[in-house]
């Protein structure tokens, strides 16, 4: 695979163009082309220095190969990366704008168990320039009359802090004025709670916001389903969220996804408001996607509602996450496992 423009910030740009004898404005135009999420090939500088610059990079890092829409407006995009690999996106609309969900690995090595994204494991990262690429082309797509994106969650396949630096620039790169400017404050990250790198990116000086895979009450319930909480436990994560919210003053979030037998009994809201209450944080309620390789069952929306009744009673503050695009299935990591299903079949 041939290196990746789109990683570099402007400044590394402006070095690159100078490297290769060009004039300093011609780093201008390659970045605001880029940024509007045009191939190399389609950008307006010499031809000589387009030449030169396809020879080492990539002329198109991501590209949109599927796209499903919802009657609700949702899109779903499987983006073909330049090496073949598959990954998945999602464009939610809401009436204050339009949130990208994006992916930060080929795979993930994390093994939740209600997980699709996982159940390969680990193909490889993404480099920043891939990540901000799929915002890019989907931007790309959405600017022309409508409406861009204008929030970004990093909730599509993979875990951001275990492909930390990457993350980190992609977050530095997407933000940046200049460029296509999405504040921090309108993305979120999150994580099944790798809690060094949780103080690492509160020390970044990057207000994201911090979303953390809780998804059940005490240590042990959790590392039935999530590898990962045989590492670090609760009590670690709750720490390292106090300190998140010292350092950024943004308040943190909690998905906890609905698991019938597993995490939704009055017990469990009741450990919960244990846990949280008092705290600057949210619970997101998530009705569990139902993933065909895997055993483990929703709950009906009625508990979902009963639950959240607890917890609001009990002081906390929660919601149950408004499912979209219900109509194109497909939901984390389950459209490129499809479409890898179908490849292998043929
Ligand atoms: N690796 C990150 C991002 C994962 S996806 C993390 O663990 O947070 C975003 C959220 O979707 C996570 O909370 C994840 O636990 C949850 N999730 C994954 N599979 C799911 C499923 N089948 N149904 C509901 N939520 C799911």
């Amino acid at each position: 695979m041939k290196k990746i423009l789109q990683d570099l910030n402007y400044f590394e740009l402006e070095n690159l163009i100078l490297s290769l004898g060009e004039k300093k404005f011609r780093a201008k135009q390659l970045y605001e082309g880029l940024m509007r999420g045009k191939k190399i090939s389609q950008i307006n500088v010499s031809p000589l220095l387009r030449e030169n610059l396809l020879k080492e990079y990539e002329d198109e890092p991501v590209k949109i190969i599927k796209t499903l829409t919802s009657s609700d407006g949702t899109e779903k995009y499987l983006f073909g990366l330049a090496d073949g690999n598959i990954i998945e996106g999602v464009l939610m609309k809401y009436k204050y704008g339009n949130t990208q969900c994006v992916s930060t690995q080929v795979g993930c090595r994390m093994g939740c168990k209600f997980c699709a994204s996982t159940l390969s494991g680990l193909v490889r990262n993404l480099t920043s320039g891939e990540i901000l690429s799929q915002v890019l082309v989907v931007n790309a797509l959405h600017k022309e009359g409508a409406r861009g994106v204008t929030n970004v969650v990093l909730m599509g396949s993979g875990e951001p802090l275990d492909n930390y630096n990457n993350t980190v620039s992609f977050l530095k790169n997407v933000s940046a004025e200049g460029g296509i400017n999405i504040s921090p404050r309108n993305i979120s990250l999150s994580t099944c709670g790798i809690v060094p790198k949780i103080y690492a990116l509160a020390d970044e000086g990057l207000p994201v916001n911090l979303t953390i895979s809780l998804h059940q009450t005490t240590d042990e319930g959790r590392a039935r389903t999530m590898p990962i909480a045989k590492k670090y436990s609760i009590d670690e994560i709750l720490k390292a969220c106090a300190y998140y919210f010292e350092k950024t003053g943004r308040r943190y979030i909690f998905e906890y996804s609905l698991i019938e037998g597993e995490n939704c009994d009055k017990q469990h809201a009741e450990e919960l408001i244990k846990l949280l209450k008092g705290k600057p944080c949210h619970v997101n309620l998530i009705r569990l996607n139902e993933v065909k390789e895997r055993t483990l069952k929703s709950t009906t929306d009625k508990q979902a509602y009963v639950f959240l009744g607890l917890l609001e009673k009990g002081g906390l503050s929660a919601t149950v996450r408004r499912s979209a695009g219900a109509d194109i299935g497909g939901a984390c990591g389950q459209l490129r496992a499809n479409y890898l299903d179908n490849e292998n079949r043929e």
